[in-house]
């Protein structure tokens, strides 16, 4: 035990004369911490100020006895190795992280505006332009992840974590594909009141456009080639930003406004 005490005494020594020549490690004293701006599924997200440079950012608070529960240190480990390499304007920065006894700390971009899938609930549809500019925005932030073999696998309107493995990247054309159908009728495509008839009109690819609300017939197009079973067949995401209803609707800026 006192040995134990000893090497761990040595070792902090040693790594703390090492990091005041590496990099920056954080710990929690360098941020101020503001209100929870939402509850994970392993922890809480702060607001947070970090105090030398002032800069705001979200602070994701993660308890390690949760994710080794669940077994996804793992998991977690690679998604911010990858996220803490992407560098895009469509996609939310990790700038760092840092650890405790208890606790792991992510340092993110801090998104002012808050979740899509709320303004989605409050509006119930998004407007043409307004669907089209996040789609094209989504698309372009995808084209530069699969071009690093990040595949997203899980693109939907409450959830833009990335997460990589190496399978077909078309797997994000059609999550892009569910989620045009959705900013535009308020309601995912394939939805049934038992899970396994929505199980089964996925497999059939039984996509339905209602009459309410009206949306255009080149929409419709660009979701229809998007929901295509085969993946090989499903329109490339660079193609998808020359489909006519993109260019007629996007904002080129990639921001929506009112
Ligand atoms: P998890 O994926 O672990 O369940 P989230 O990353 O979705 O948790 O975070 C939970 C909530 O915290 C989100 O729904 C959102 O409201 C808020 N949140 C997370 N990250 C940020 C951020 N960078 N900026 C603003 N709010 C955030």
């Amino acid at each position: 035990m006192a040995i134990a005490e000893a090497n761990s005494q040595q070792q902090e020594k040693a790594s703390s004369e090492a990091s005041a020549v590496e990099k920056k490690r954080w710990t929690l004293s360098d941020f101020d911490i503001g209100k929870p701006l939402g509850r994970g599924k392993f922890g809480h997200v702060y607001l947070a100020r970090e105090k030398r440079s002032n800069h705001i950012v979200a602070l994701k608070v993660l308890f390690k006895s949760q994710l080794q529960q669940s077994q996804v240190e793992h998991q977690l480990r690679r998604e911010v190795e990858i996220q803490s390499h992407l560098r895009h304007p469509n996609i939310l920065r990790l700038y760092g992280y840092f650890y405790d006894q208890k606790r792991v700390y992510l340092i993110l971009e801090y998104a002012a505006k808050g979740e899509l899938y709320k303004e989605l609930q409050k509006c119930k549809y998004f407007s043409e332009r307004r669907a089209a500019t996040y789609v094209a925005s989504l698309a372009r932030a995808l084209i530069y992840c699969h071009g690093k073999h990040v595949i997203h696998r899980d693109i939907k309107p409450e959830n833009l974590l990335i997460g990589a493995q190496r399978h077909d990247a078309s797997v994000d054309i059609w999550s892009l594909g569910v989620l045009c159908y959705e900013f535009l009728y308020g309601l995912p495509p394939f939805e049934a009141k038992e899970h396994s008839d929505t199980y089964r009109r996925i497999v059939q690819v039984d996509l339905k456009f209602p009459p309410k609300p009206i949306v255009s017939s080149a929409a419709k197009d660009l979701i229809s080639q998007m929901l295509v079973k085969d993946s090989s067949e499903r329109l490339p995401l660079h193609k998808l930003l020359e489909h006519p209803w993109i260019v007629q609707n996007a904002d080129p800026s990639g921001i929506y406004r009112a």
